[in-house]
């Protein structure tokens, strides 16, 4: 098999990241989209670096933004991490000679030029555009006898031609924007470090790129991104926008600024990868069924870019809680305890009753009422697991049933209720319930079942008394319903 995604026709797509901070929501939903699209077409992934502004690198950034993507299964084919790719360095400050090649290439053209002025000229200029209300245009400033480059002054592009361009979307259609948006921008920096604008056009070519999926930002641009294809001779790749994530008041795109969270964070708080992929495939995506739940297989099988949505995708963290539960429902018991047993803090591990076994048996109770493992946290931290590891201390009235006139009318039907469970097989709710039901049905449900809850549990609101007892294990069942009776007794 041929990998080299330059030499065949098959799709590649990239993951082209600033290290500029941690990801979030919006990064790794471009990601996804990316990733799907060549997957499904047994095409390429590459996740590129883009760091060439070094201003605005933020440290540790590329190890989170791998972590972000491994953490997901978003496996790339190459990335920072190759060892070799057919074309070279994926972390774009390791490709300078790539971009100083095709510099000289523009410069040998007459297609780029050494830029003779000053920032403080530059800003004159452009005082003067503005004092006149006309756009600020670089090129009608166009030095008209050039110098040698010698790398310490930006290098320019000459617009190759001044015209209208037109181009397709897949998301959005036909497009096109006036001459008014070309100018001769900035390919290479006085530091030395190629431009965004520059060199990404460079990369998707080498790289063999065919499809590019970014945010709609880089719309505006994309006329000077089409006259750097042209003078530069390159094709023109697929251009997929991705519709903007809105918060949920639907006015605003989720930036970081306004709160867009970490999406490490979301592991953290106990969502699972599969609810996330998931989450974010039908953040902008819409597969046109009913259909909600998709394993990353599905995705891949189902994915379309043509339906991808134009419109902006709402950010619906209720839907997101709403995915997690059911995915968290599904995993294996066994998984389901690591999960569980990852989130309950050390207070409540160290409570004196705490055994694996007990755990086990309380998985279901715990995990049916929360949807994250954080959640799990939250409730465990605010002590409300604990009467499943600790005995319970509590107030005697409590055990009396809302239609008994004492408390002690409460004793004989705990007292029946222990020799029952004495003889009963534990092994689950069910088989406790077929035990203590006829007993019930003969002092009366409430009369038998709300003290024996309260017995177990010490608390008014509980699982109902089967699953407790399950949850506790006959022996500790039995010293709890005896211990009631004993304060009853005083
Ligand atoms: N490096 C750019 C960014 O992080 C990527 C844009 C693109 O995908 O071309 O915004």
């Amino acid at each position: 098999m041929n990998n080299n995604p330059t030499e065949t026709n098959k799709v590649v797509t990239r993951f082209a990241p600033s290290p500029t901070g941690f990801m979030h929501i919006g990064g790794v939903r471009t990601a996804l989209f990316a990733y799907l699209h060549a997957r499904k077409h047994n095409g390429t992934f590459i996740l590129r670096i883009e760091d060439t502004d070094k201003s605005r690198e933020v440290e540790g950034s590329i190890e989170h933004i791998q972590e972000s993507l491994r953490w997901l299964g978003l496996e790339w084919d190459y990335g920072p991490d190759s060892a070799e790719t057919p074309f070279g360095s994926c972390i774009q400050s390791k490709r300078l000679d790539t971009y100083l090649h095709y510099a000289h290439q523009l410069i040998e053209k007459g297609l780029a030029y050494p830029d003779p002025y000053t920032p403080e000229e530059v800003e004159v200029f452009r005082n003067q555009a503005a004092a006149e209300k006309r756009p600020f245009l670089f090129r009608d400033h166009r030095p008209t006898t050039t110098e040698t480059w010698d790398g310490t002054k930006p290098l320019r592009l000459k617009v190759p031609e001044i015209k209208r361009y037109t181009w397709n979307d897949v998301v959005r259609g036909e497009l096109s924007a006036g001459e008014e948006m070309l100018d001769d921008i900035i390919l290479i920096k006085s530091d030395g470090y190629p431009t965004y604008n520059f060199a990404h056009i460079i990369d998707d070519h080498e790289m063999g790129v065919t499809h590019i999926m970014r945010a709609d930002e880089f719309i505006a641009s994309t006329p000077k991104f089409l006259s750097i294809y042209d003078a530069l001779g390159f094709k023109r790749p697929e251009f997929v926008t991705l519709p903007p994530i809105l918060r949920d008041d639907k006015t605003k795109k989720l930036g970081k600024r306004d709160g867009a969270k970490d999406i490490l964070e979301y592991k953290a708080e106990g969502y699972l990868r599969e609810a996330m992929v998931n989450f974010l495939a039908l953040t902008g995506w819409n597969p046109g069924t009913e259909q909600e739940l998709f394993t990353k297989e599905d995705l891949i099988a189902t994915f379309d870019i043509a339906k991808i949505q134009r419109a902006g995708a709402l950010l619906n963290e209720d839907k997101l809680l709403w995915m997690n539960k059911q995915y968290l429902n599904n995993l294996s018991q066994e998984d389901k305890l690591v999960y569980v047993t990852n989130f309950l803090p050390e207070e409540t591990r160290s409570l004196p009753q705490f055994s694996t076994d007990r755990l086990t048996r309380s998985i279901t109770t715990i995990t049916e009422r929360i949807s994250t493992g954080k959640e799990i946290r939250d409730v465990a931290e605010a002590g409300e697991y604990d009467f499943l590891f600790n005995s319970p201390s509590y107030d005697t009235s409590i055990l009396k049933w809302k239609n008994d006139e004492s408390i002690q009318a409460v004793l004989p039907r705990l007292a029946e209720a222990h020799k029952i469970l004495l003889e009963a097989d534990f092994s689950s709710s069910e088989t406790i319930k077929e035990a203590l039901w006829p007993l019930a049905e003969t002092l009366g449900k409430g009369e038998l079942l709300w003290p024996l809850r309260v017995a177990l549990s010490g608390q008014e609101r509980s699982p109902d008394p089967f699953t407790l007892a399950y949850i506790l294990g006959p022996d500790e069942t039995l010293a709890r319903i005896k211990t009631a009776c004993d304060k009853i007794k005083g």
